[in-house]
């Protein structure tokens, strides 16, 4: 395939700036990918909620099997399954930033979101991305509908943050038709009812995994019992053990030994999926809590009306506004990486994987950004909801038991943490796929920048401030990396702090982009506008505080004397006082909210 000279590079948001023409921002979706998310919302809104919240809290997967897989049907008779499965193969082929505004609106399904989720992502993905011809024709026109259930094993008893050290083995048989599969998955989702699997296991005695699509019907599978969870309770979870299970051979997925590459990339989609579903969960809290805060009165007045419940609906709606211009940034630049790749002849099927391959650091970016704001929304819903938040009657608190698995599964945040320090480290100096020395050459200018007296321009300052804190990312992994070398990796402290900084400049510029482009389109509701500059505002005003720690932290732990106070000083000229009110920018954000009794951005 010919060389791709592109500007669609995953991690170069840090070394270069985005135009706004290249930019796609949540208020461009069409009135079709604007019905499918009216569909799900539906859906969810009648067939759960419906229900009541507290009947949904008491649910569980082992008592109510009956009544999840009534609605596993149901969703698989409405079609809510074909959503990323081409058209060819009886689905939707609908576009991967689609798929993320469906996951939004699924996010509402509470529980049953993992269902579905597992199913239209981890559980099918594998085949639609890796399977050939004649394993698409036979597998994803039964998922689409929901005759088979599906379900992704990976996780293992003793393997899990390490996923290539799983146990499971598959031998080939004598006569070399199949494969015999032995050993254990742990916290498999979908697992009590799915009648496909898609396996992880070693073959002999390789290194590396390989990928199996393995039928209920082969035989030799005991499903154990449903896991009790703290949270997503009607979801299914189980054990699975393989006894000699026969796998023909041509169930092999993908190539032998790439298991592990693909497990990684179904979960890149998986990761920046959670965002899209965080960003949901988000939007509904906030709906909830402020419709309580502006009915329920005390000391004479609506609760919503004091500063302090003001600083929670504001800061709500700026993570939620935050998270949501990040997550289809990145999902608009995947759908156009997959037609530059088909456009200079890939495969559909390496376009799909390279296009979500390129966009790693930003999925785990948004894996972590996005499950950290909905946990911090959810516990405050709770806090704005007072006694009646710990009650099952108002959804609150189950969607705080609920939000809580997203930092763990999917890879946890540490490791994502360190997945995208990682991935950038591999572009950087073994791909060279970002152009690191060109991005060093100009941090001095960046520091130069800072001393400029004569800013100017829509949102000259939060500019200038997000490429400050890409300048202060790379001048502290560039030291770091200097003196620590190749230790640099296991001292996961400083990795964590220099994951923290990357990841507040990718969000802070993806919310300026936004607000850019709206302001540059005479069309745009000016009042609704003057509120998303306010919210990008305040999380450039946050960013600076979580990066100056972050940098603080990194600085204290690897430096010391001259170097240190240097490292200070540069650091800190960069990350100068923003000079924004942020107890009246969070209130005009609240009164916002407040006022529309929802959220209404
Ligand atoms: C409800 C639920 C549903 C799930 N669904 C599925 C599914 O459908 N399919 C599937 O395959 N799996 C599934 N999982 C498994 C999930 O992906 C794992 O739980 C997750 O990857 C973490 O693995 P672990 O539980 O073994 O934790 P561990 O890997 O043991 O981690 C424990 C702690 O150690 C930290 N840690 C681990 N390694 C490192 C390291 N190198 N450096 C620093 N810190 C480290 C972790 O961040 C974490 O804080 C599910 C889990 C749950 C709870």
């Amino acid at each position: 395939m010919a060389a791709i000279k592109s500007k669609l590079i995953g991690g170069n948001f840090l070394f270069s700036e985005t135009d706004i023409k290249d930019v796609f921002i949540p208020e461009e979706f069409t009135e079709e990918q604007k019905m499918i998310w009216q569909t799900v919302y539906d859906f969810c809104m009648q067939e759960i909620h419906g229900m009541g919240f507290e009947k949904i809290a008491l649910m569980d997967a082992e008592k109510d099997k009956d009544k999840v897989y009534e609605i596993f049907k149901k969703a698989g008779e409405l079609g809510l399954y074909g959503i990323s499965i081409p058209e060819e193969f009886g689905g939707m082929g609908a576009d991967f930033n689609t798929g993320l505004l469906y996951t939004e609106a699924l996010s509402l399904g509470l529980s049953f979101a993992t269902t579905v989720g597992a199913q239209v992502s981890i559980g099918s993905l594998p085949i639609v991305f890796y399977g050939t011809q004649a394993q698409k024709e036979k597998y994803l026109p039964k998922i689409a509908t929901g005759e088979y259930g599906c379900s992704y094993a990976l996780t293992e008893p003793s393997s899990g943050s390490d996923a290539n050290s799983a146990k499971t083995k598959a031998t080939l048989s004598a006569d070399g038709t199949h494969y015999l599969l032995n050993g254990q998955k742990m916290w498999i989702t979908n697992g009590g009812f799915a009648d496909i699997f898609i396996v992880f296991a070693k073959i002999e005695d390789d290194e590396r995994l390989s990928a199996f699509i393995v039928e209920k019907s082969f035989g030799g599978i005991e499903i154990g019992k449903e896991e009790k969870k703290m949270g997503i309770k009607s979801s299914s979870t189980v054990q699975l053990f393989f006894n000699n299970v026969p796998i023909p051979k041509e169930n092999l997925l993908g190539e032998r030994g790439k298991g592990f590459n693909m497990a990684l990339n179904i979960l890149n989609n998986g990761r920046i999926k959670i965002c899209a579903g965080g960003v949901g969960g988000m939007k509904f809290g906030i709906t909830k809590s402020v419709e309580y805060a502006n009915q329920r009165i005390q000391f004479d007045q609506p609760i919503a009306q004091f500063g302090a419940m003001k600083y929670k609906l504001g800061q709500m709606a700026m993570l939620a506004f935050i998270n949501e211009s990040a997550v289809y940034r990145v999902g608009a630049d995947v759908d156009k990486k997959y037609k530059e790749f088909l456009a200079n002849g890939a495969t559909e099927n390496d376009a799909k994987i390279n296009s979500m391959r390129e966009y790693a650091i930003e999925c785990a970016i948004l894996k972590v950004q996005g499950s950290e704001a909905i946990c911090w929304t959810a516990d405050e819903a709770i806090q704005i909801h007072g006694g009646m938040g710990y009650s099952m009657e108002t959804g609150v608190e189950m969607a705080y038991r609920d939000a809580r698995i997203t930092k763990i599964y999917e890879g946890t945040n540490e490791i994502n943490r360190m997945l995208a320090l990682a991935e950038f480290y591999k572009r950087a100096f073994q791909t060279k796929e970002l152009k690191i020395n060109d991005a060093a050459k100009s941090i001095p200018l960046g520091i130069a920048q800072n001393f400029n007296p004569f800013n100017n321009g829509f949102l000259a300052d939060e500019t200038e401030i997000v490429s400050n804190l890409k300048s202060v990312f790379m001048i502290i992994t560039g030291a770091a990396g200097r003196k620590l070398k190749t230790k640099l990796v296991d001292e996961q402290e400083i990795v964590m702090n220099l994951a923290d900084i990357m990841s507040v400049a990718f969000m802070a510029e993806s919310a300026i982009l936004r607000v850019k482009k709206l302001n540059a389109d005479k069309n745009t509701d000016k009042d609704q506008l003057k509120i998303k500059i306010k919210m990008t505002q305040l999380y450039v005003y946050e960013a600076l505080e979580i990066a100056r720690k972050a940098a603080d932290n990194a600085i204290d732990s690897y430096a010391s004397g001259v170097e240190k106070f240097t490292m200070k000083r540069v650091v800190g000229s960069l990350l100068k006082n923003y000079d924004i009110n942020p107890k009246n920018t969070r209130r005009a954000i609240a009164d916002a909210v407040i006022e529309a009794n929802k959220y209404p951005f």
